[in-house]
């Protein structure tokens, strides 16, 4: 089958994940351990133990074994109900509710999509750790004479070394990238990983015109983009004025652990960072449009 994707989940159309009407490929596995991620069950691969199997309530599981005898769990999708027990059993924060797409199964799909479409977007988990199918999907569309138009963009957490994100460079069209907070002791605690690569990758696709957009998200009292105001806001100021700097407001859907005990974000605390950017000089602020 080639070179294959583990795919959590794929959107055929999202105005949210790039510029214009999109299709999003979210991949699964990440290599940060955010405490307020999201999607948690996005975070893991599944080693196919089993556990989940029983819990499903619609029989859309079942325990098989490959050629080689090594145990697998798979999804039966019509089956499925989406009730998302199976997610809230898992001991390593991974689904069984997976797919694998080789390059031209994915092709298939994107063609099934084009007329609709203004370019694909790759997302997580975090999209980069399978950079190699990546490569692969993006060549092969930019070879492509009916899909050639279609820009192709990864919303990362900016991790990737910048000999990998050389290697995509030249199929890419633009990266959307998380900067989960200011200093490295911040970062850290809400990740588990230092900032030193976000800022490298950044830099780097800041220098190449590749950065579309820059996300920080406010959560107050944990991240410190409101404490380190000054330093963000210079940094800021001088990426390119094409890059968007979008400001997400922390909530709570999705989240688990200690990260239900911090604050959410309000619409008033948004606005009044955004101000005292704007006060910096911070130009190409976007807000969010909803606080839920
Ligand atoms: S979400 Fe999980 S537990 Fe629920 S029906 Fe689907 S496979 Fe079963
Ligand atoms: S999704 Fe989790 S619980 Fe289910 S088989 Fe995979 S690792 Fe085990």
């Amino acid at each position: 089958m080639g070179r294959v994707a583990t795919v959590n989940q794929i959107i055929p159309f999202s105005c949210v994940d790039g510029p214009g009407s999109r299709l999003v490929i979210f991949m699964q596995g990440c290599n940060f351990n955010c405490k307020n991620c999201h999607n948690p069950y996005t975070i893991d691969m599944c080693n196919s133990c089993g556990d989940c199997v029983a819990t499903c309530p619609a029989n859309a599981l079942s325990l098989t074994h490959d050629p080689q005898g090594k145990p697998k769990v798979v999804w039966h999708s019509d089956n499925c109900t989406q009730c998302d027990i199976c997610l809230a059993t898992c001991p390593r924060q991974s689904s069984p509710k997976t797919r694998q797409y080789s390059v031209e199964q994915m092709l298939t799909l994107i063609r099934s999509q084009v007329f609709f479409i203004n370019g694909i977007t790759v997302s997580g988990g975090e999209a980069t750790l399978q950079l190699p199918f990546i490569i692969e999907l993006f060549q092969a569309i930019k070879s492509s004479d009916d899909l050639a138009h279609l820009s192709c963009m990864i919303d990362s957490n900016g991790y990737l070394s910048t000999n990998a994100w050389q290697q995509v460079m030249p199929y890419l069209d633009g990266a959307m990238i998380d900067l989960k907070s200011w200093q490295q002791e911040t970062h850290h605690y809400i990740t588990n990983r230092d900032n030193h690569r976000v800022f490298a990758s950044l830099k780097l696709l800041a220098e190449q015109n590749k950065l579309y957009e820059i996300r920080l998200l406010h959560i107050p009292n944990v991240s410190d983009f409101d404490r380190e105001i000054d330093a963000v806001a210079v940094y800021l100021s001088q990426l390119p004025a094409s890059v968007r700097v979008k400001l997400n407001a922390f909530q709570h859907h999705g989240v688990t652990g200690e990260a239900l005990n911090w604050p959410t974000c309000s619409e008033q605390q948004m606005q009044e960072l955004a101000a005292r950017l704007t006060e910096r000089g911070v130009a190409n602020l976007i807000l969010p449009n909803v606080y839920l």
